[in-house]
């Protein structure tokens, strides 16, 4: 009797002992949950620590000319407001050329863009040290793309659409798509801390047009800066001797040294982006207008173009206007 009585109290201890235990154990737990999510709403709710007042762009071209050839008016009108962009090569462009290759033609090139950011008055450009026409949307590269966009504190993230003749394009489209959520994501590339708020995305303009056309949501007239472009991307000579500046493949037509040959040129050059850049302001006439106003859009010459990507923050036609804030009338 005595031993069975002895022998519930001890079970009956032993249970509160187990029920103490088990609660403790679920009240640190709920304590460390709610820890975490005081933290998320810490973070959620700060500022992103920005140069106060301005803002912040990174721009991904997969090749040493893409971001200065579709954002470079638009980089170095941002600039002259004193906001900050960077310019980023996801490749090093070392193959893109008739004759010349590897690390070679990479340091060329690097030291080209590099010149370009000057002229454009930007803060920064990098080349990523990854072969031209090998890049591919891994997870170390996801990677990479994230860290570069926290490091930036980026605001508006912008690149390739991922339907693109070129694989480089495409998979820099890819990889940006793929950083649109993650770098809000603290757990994932915990070595650099996440933005707390998503930053606008939007893609660089193109003329293909399966499975969907380009589709610009905003247009800006770069009239003021189109020269400053064309400077810019003369800076970029590698690319201007050889393939797609000369149509020919297999061998250099160098930029003549003589100051007329020089010259003339340098006119074909720039006739070739004024086309470029006349044709989207036509063809995007429309939005201009609805931007600028009537009179304003009408009489504008040359213009870039860029579609809102649906991942990243979303972005009313007010908030746009507010990121490129170049439309007062
Ligand atoms: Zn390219």
């Amino acid at each position: 009797m005595k031993k069975s009585i002895l022998g519930s109290i001890s079970l009956a201890l032993l249970v509160l002992a187990l029920i103490f235990a088990i609660s403790g154990h679920l009240a640190s737990a709920a304590e460390r949950d709610l820890r975490i999510s005081v933290l998320a709403g810490e973070r959620a709710n700060a500022p992103q620590p920005n140069n106060p007042g301005k803002l912040r762009i990174i721009v991904f071209g997969a090749h040493p000319d893409d971001c200065e050839i579709k954002a470079g008016g638009v980089a170095a009108m941002w600039a002259a407001q004193g906001h900050k962009v960077k310019f980023v090569s996801t490749t090093n462009g070392d193959i893109g050329h008739a004759v010349m290759a590897g690390g070679q033609l990479a340091k060329r090139r690097t030291a080209e863009v590099k010149e370009a950011a000057k002229v454009l008055g930007i803060d920064e450009s990098e080349v990523l040290d990854i072969h031209d026409g090998e890049i591919m949307p891994t997870l170390e590269n996801r990677k990479i793309f994230v860290r570069l966009i926290r490091e930036w504190k980026a605001d508006i993230v912008m690149g390739h659409r991922p339907n693109d003749y070129h694989p480089d394009h495409r998979y820099t489209g890819v990889l940006m798509q793929d950083a649109a959520f993650m770098v809000t994501v603290a757990f994932f590339c915990p070595d650099v801390p996440q933005l707390s708020r998503n930053p606008v995305f939007l893609y660089l303009s193109d003329r293909f047009q399966k499975p969907n056309p380009f589709e610009p949501n905003i247009v800006v007239a770069i009239d003021d800066v189109f020269e400053k472009k064309v400077d810019a991307l003369w800076s970029c000579q590698s690319q201007i001797e050889s393939l797609w500046a000369t149509g020919n493949f297999e061998k250099v037509i160098p930029v003549p040294k003589d100051p007329a040959g020089r010259k003339a040129r340098r006119e074909q050059f720039r006739n070739r982006y004024v086309r470029r850049a006349e044709a989207l302001a036509n063809k995007y006439r429309a939005k201009l207008i609805e931007l600028y106003g009537r009179k304003k859009g009408n009489k504008v010459k040359y213009a870039e173009a860029f579609e809102l990507c649906e991942y990243g923050r979303r972005a009313s036609a007010d908030d746009l206007k507010k990121l490129f804030p170049f439309f007062e009338k």
